[in-house]
């Protein structure tokens, strides 16, 4: 049996490096990804601090980077062994009710199922079940790194925040957690709230109008800069209960909270500030309707992901990756990049 280095979450707190069999093409409609470019999301260090309960031990973690197809299933028609191909963090089958409407995240036979329920990415080779509803094929025009930020980062802010949040011309937004997604979503006049310094000073880099330090007072600051009116969308983009409380407390009459976190505990929901202010809560998961339309983007230069990636890791150093990537703001890490 041939074997493989696979990055293992062996329980809380333990990410570790096992041999693990190479993986078969099960079903027809599977591909054989070898793994080129892969990253760690904050998703898991969710997993690590065991705020994800449907994950077990024993998974092979990652759900997002670029590689080289390896083999395919009989009835694979979009992509051929050779072709290179960025993994998508949502697994599509393109027929169940709720692929059909445009919801992958919710697939019944897909969704987010890698380095999940399934192994993922985080490995020399991954299977990737529905190849022809979820990788993409990579662009030239861009670089690989910068691509792989379409597995998930790119889409998630833009279809948990920029779309769920009703985000229009001439709206005001704050972006509450300065982590990959929410430097990400930087593009246009808007406040950065985070706790990590570093970071703040990359978002005024990438051009976050205002940078807010997550504090006691950052609520004021914010009402001061907005006249008292708070903003319009209030994107939280760091998944714990204070930058949820946070977000209550910024948002505008007829203004919209998009979640966008990756929540482990109770959040308190402040209704009785809220019930008269004809807001609206959204929260989703990435469907990865826009990948496609983002890596267009990438491939032309209208969206620059390069200043994300700050760290570059060999595959056999994976656990350093992680170390880094878990202490962030002591590394001014934002997106590790594994090297296979
Ligand atoms: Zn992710
Ligand atoms: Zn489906």
């Amino acid at each position: 049996m041939t074997t493989m280095r696979a990055l293992v979450f062996a329980g809380k707190g333990q990410p570790v490096l096992e041999e693990r069999p190479r993986p078969q093409i099960l079903a027809p409609t599977d591909a054989v990804v070898k793994m080129v470019k892969g990253t760690i999301c904050g998703t898991d260090l969710h997993i690590l601090k065991g705020d994800v309960a449907t994950c077990t031990t024993g998974r092979i973690l990652g759900h997002e980077g670029t590689g080289v197809v390896h083999s395919i299933g009989a009835s694979v028609t979009m992509f051929k062994p050779g072709e290179r191909v960025i993994v998508s963090c949502i697994t599509s089958c393109m027929s169940c009710e709720f692929c059909r409407k445009g919801l992958a995240s919710h697939c019944i036979d897909g969704g987010w199922v890698l380095g999940h329920t399934i192994d993922g990415t985080q490995v020399e080779f991954v299977r990737v079940p529905h190849a022809d509803g979820s990788p993409h094929h990579l662009m030239s025009g861009a670089s690989e790194a910068a691509q792989a930020m379409c597995s998930d980062v790119l889409p998630t802010g833009f279809e948990c925040g920029v779309l769920n949040g009703r985000v229009k011309p001439g709206s005001s937004l704050a972006i509450v957690g300065g982590g990959p997604i929410g430097l990400a979503l930087l593009s246009s006049s808007l406040i950065m709230i985070t706790r990590d310094a570093n970071r703040l000073k990359i978002a005024a880099n990438l051009g976050a109008t205002h940078c807010i330090a997550f504090d006691p007072t950052a609520a004021e600051e914010v009402m001061a800069l907005t006249g008292g009116r708070g903003v319009d969308t209030v994107i939280e983009a760091a998944g714990v209960p204070g930058t949820f409380e946070l977000c209550q407390n910024l948002v505008a009459v007829r203004g919209t909270i998009a979640n966008l976190g990756v929540h482990g505990c109770k959040v308190n929901l402040h209704l009785e500030k809220l019930w008269h202010k004809n807001i609206a809560i959204t929260t989703s998961l990435v469907d990865t309707v826009s990948t496609g339309m983002l890596l267009k983007l990438i491939g032309s230069g209208e969206i620059k992901t390069d200043a994300l990636v700050t760290h570059t890791f060999s595959f056999a150093e994976m656990l350093d990756a992680y170390s880094t990537f878990g202490a962030a703001a002591k590394h001014k890490a934002i997106k590790v990049i594994i090297d296979f």
